[in-house]
C-alpha cells in the first residue's frame, strides 16, 4: 500500500504549492520511490479546457489529452514523467461520478449524501492511480487555501484517509510569513490561523513549509513550533529563491526527504539528487544571456502582467537555456500594439515600435491562442521575423499565424485567413478541422478539441527532422483548426515546406521556411514536453540559433 502526503495552502494562493509539491515528489524520486501526484482543483469544472487562460493560468495537456492545471506540468517536470487523467481531480469530476453511480443504482437505495459519499469517491480516485501505478507514495494536493469552503469536501477526504490508516497518511501544510513594510519584521499569526482553521477540519499537520521573502530565523521557527503545534525540525523554511529548480535542493538542506521518512517510520534513505545539483548549478552561473520576445495576448490583469498563462513555455525556454549555459530574459510584446485597427490611439504603445522591438531581440516566440484579438499584431511580428531573418518558433496559433502571413505576403493570397476569425473566408489556408464543425454548431466545448499525443511523421533532408534526430515524433495537441490541405500545393510551391504530417489524418503539423536561421511553426505543443533535465530538442536548437545571433 501507498504512503500518502496531502498538501494543504495556508494564508493565500499562489506562493508555491505546486512547485513545493513537485518538490516533494522529486526528493522522495530521488530516493528511489516510485511517486504519484494529484492535483485536485476545487471549482465545478470537469476539466480547465473552457476557461480562459488569464482567470485560470495556462492550461497543461497530458498525453491521454486531459486538459488540466498547470500544476499537473510541474509535477511531470519534477517528476520527469507522463502523467494521465486519473492525476487531476476537480469537484465537477467527483460529483459526476456519484451521480452517475446513483443513476445506475450504484447506491443500493440509499441516500446519496455529500458526506461520506462525496469524500469516498475522491479516496476511491487515490486508491484507483495508486494501485494503478504501483505507487510507493501519493502527494495529493489540495487547491485553494484553508478555510475557503470549496475545498473543505477534500479536507474531508484527506481527513477520513488518515482515520482509516493513522500510520500511512501525512499532512504538509504550505503556508505564508508576511513581512509587512511598516512593522519590518515576519509575522507567524496568519500561519497559526491557518493551522487553526486546518484544526477545525479535524486535521493537524505534521510538517509546516514557511513560505517567505527570506529564511526563517531561529525565533520564528520556534514560536510557529510551539504555536502550530510541529516539531522545530518539521518546520521547514523556504525562501524565495531565482529559481523553482532549486527548490529539492533547498528542502533537503532543511531535511525534509528524512523528515518525510520518519513521520511513516520508514527507514531513511540516501538520496541522488547529483543531476538536480547540476542543473541548479548551471542556473546560478550563465554564461551569457538571450533575449526571446514573447508576442502574446493572455498577461495583462488590471495593472499587473501575469506570465501564468504561458508558463510551459517559459520553463520549455529555460531548461534549453540552461542546457546551453545562458540566462534567458524573455520580454512580453502585447501583440495588439502591433495592429491599426486596435491600437488606434497608441494605447498599447506606437505601432511603429515593431522594428524596434524585434530588433532587440535575439529570437521571437508567437505561442497558442484563441480568438481574432491580437492576431494581426502577431502576423505583422512574424512578417517581420520572416524577412529580417529574426530566429522565430511558432506555437499552435503561432503555426497557423505564420501560414496566413506566408499565403499573404509570399503566395499573394491577400485575402487568406483562418475560419476561426472570417467564417466566410474563401481564402482559409487555415480551416475548422470536419469534425470540429460538428462539435461547435452543437455548442458542445468542453474536452473536445484535438488534444493529447499524436504522431508526425518528419521528412528527410527538413530541419526538424535534423533536429529530432528520427522520423516519426510524439507530440501534445490542443486546437480546432488546422492547415487546409487544400492550399498545401500553393505554398509549398512558394517555398514553405511542411516538414511534419501526421500519418493518419494526412495534417500539416509542422511548417519551416528555408535560407532562414531558423522559422519553424508547429501545429503542435513541444513545451509540454519539455523537461529540465531534458530541454526539447525544438526550443534547445532555436536557442542556440539565437546564441548565435547575439
Ligand atoms: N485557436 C486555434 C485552434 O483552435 C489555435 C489553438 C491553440 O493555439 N492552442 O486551432
Amino acid at each position: 500500500m501507498a504512503k500518502y502526503i496531502f498538501i494543504a495552502g495556508g494564508v493565500m494562493s499562489g506562493i508555491g504549492k505546486g512547485v513545493a509539491t513537485a518538490s516533494i515528489g522529486r526528493i522522495l524520486k530521488s530516493r528511489g520511490f516510485s511517486v504519484q501526484a494529484i492535483k485536485i482543483d476545487p471549482y465545478i469544472n470537469l476539466d480547465a479546457g473552457t476557461m480562459n487562460p488569464i482567470e485560470h493560468g495556462e492550461i497543461f495537456v497530458t498525453d491521454d489529452g486531459t486538459e488540466c492545471d498547470q500544476d499537473v506540468g510541474n509535477y511531470e517536470r519534477f517528476l520527469d514523467q507522463d502523467l494521465s487523467t486519473d492525476n487531476y481531480i476537480t469537484t465537477g469530476r467527483v460529483y459526476q461520478a456519484v451521480i452517475a453511480r446513483e443513476r445506475n443504482l450504484g447506491y443500493g437505495g440509499k441516500c446519496v449524501e455529500v458526506v461520506p459519499h462525496i469524500p469516498e469517491e475522491v479516496i476511491r480516485r487515490i486508491k484507483k492511480l495508486e494501485k494503478q501505478k504501483k505507487a510507493d507514495f501519493c502527494l495529493i494536493e489540495i487547491g485553494g487555501t484553508v478555510g475557503e469552503y470549496q475545498n473543505l469536501l477534500f479536507l474531508e477526504a484527506a481527513r477520513i484517509l488518515k482515520l482509516r490508516y493513522p500510520r500511512d497518511v501525512v499532512f504538509i501544510l504550505v503556508s505564508y510569513l508576511p513581512i509587512p513594510k511598516m512593522i519590518g519584521e515576519m509575522k507567524t499569526k496568519p500561519t497559526q490561523h491557518a493551522v487553526r482553521t486546518l484544526n477545525t477540519a479535524g486535521i493537524q499537520p505534521d510538517i509546516i513549509i514557511a513560505r517567505a521573502q527570506v529564511p526563517l530565523d531561529a525565533p520564528r521557527k520556534r514560536k510557529i513550533s510551539i504555536f502550530c503545534n510541529v516539531a522545530e525540525k518539521d518546520v521547514i523554511s523556504a525562501p524565495d529563491i531565482k529559481s523553482i529548480y532549486e527548490i529539492p535542493v533547498n528542502f533537503e538542506e532543511d531535511n525534509l526527504g528524512n523528515r518525510i521518512l520518519r513521520k511513516f517510520n520508514l527507514r531513511q534513505k540516501k538520496s541522488d539528487l547529483r543531476k538536480w545539483r547540476k542543473l541548479v548549478k548551471s542556473i546560478e552561473n550563465p554564461e551569457k544571456e538571450v533575449k526571446i520576445g514573447m508576442v502574446g495576448k493572455y498577461f495583462k490583469t488590471g495593472k499587473f502582467t501575469l506570465m501564468d498563462s504561458y508558463i510551459s513555455i517559459i520553463e520549455a525556454i529555460k531548461h534549453a537555456c540552461y542546457s546551453l549555459k545562458a540566462q534567458p530574459k524573455i520580454i512580453w510584446l502585447q501583440a495588439e500594439k502591433y495592429d491599426p485597427a486596435e491600437n488606434p490611439k497608441g494605447a498599447y504603445g506606437a505601432r511603429r515600435d515593431l522594428k524596434k522591438d524585434l530588433n532587440s531581440l535575439d529570437g521571437v516566440i508567437v505561442p497558442g491562442g484563441f480568438g481574432s484579438r491580437g492576431v494581426e499584431g502577431k502576423i505583422k511580428a512574424i512578417q517581420y521575423c520572416r524577412k529580417n531573418k529574426i530566429p522565430f518558433l511558432g506555437l499552435c496559433l503561432g503555426m497557423q499565424l505564420a501560414v496566413i502571413e506566408f499565403a499573404r505576403n509570399v503566395c499573394g493570397l491577400k485575402n487568406a485567413n483562418s475560419t476561426e476569425f472570417l467564417t466566410n473566408c474563401q481564402q482559409n489556408v487555415i480551416d475548422v478541422m470536419p469534425d470540429q464543425k460538428e462539435k461547435i454548431s452543437q455548442r458542445k466545448y468542453g474536452g473536445t478539441m484535438r488534444l493529447g499525443a499524436h504522431p508526425c511523421r518528419l521528412l528527410k533532408g527538413t530541419l526538424s527532422r535534423k533536429i529530432y534526430k528520427t522520423s516519426l515524433i510524439s507530440e501534445r495537441h490542443r486546437h480546432r483548426y488546422e492547415l487546409n490541405n487544400k492550399f498545401k500545393e500553393i505554398l509549398e510551391k512558394n517555398g514553405l515546406i511542411m516538414a511534419g504530417v501526421n500519418p493518419e489524418r494526412n495534417l500539416v503539423e509542422i511548417v519551416e521556411i528555408p535560407n532562414h536561421p531558423f522559422f519553424i511553426a508547429t501545429q503542435f505543443h513541444p513545451e509540454f514536453k519539455s523537461r529540465p533535465l531534458r530541454p526539447h530538442p525544438l526550443f534547445r536548437k532555436f536557442i542556440q540559433v539565437c546564441l548565435k545571433k547575439n
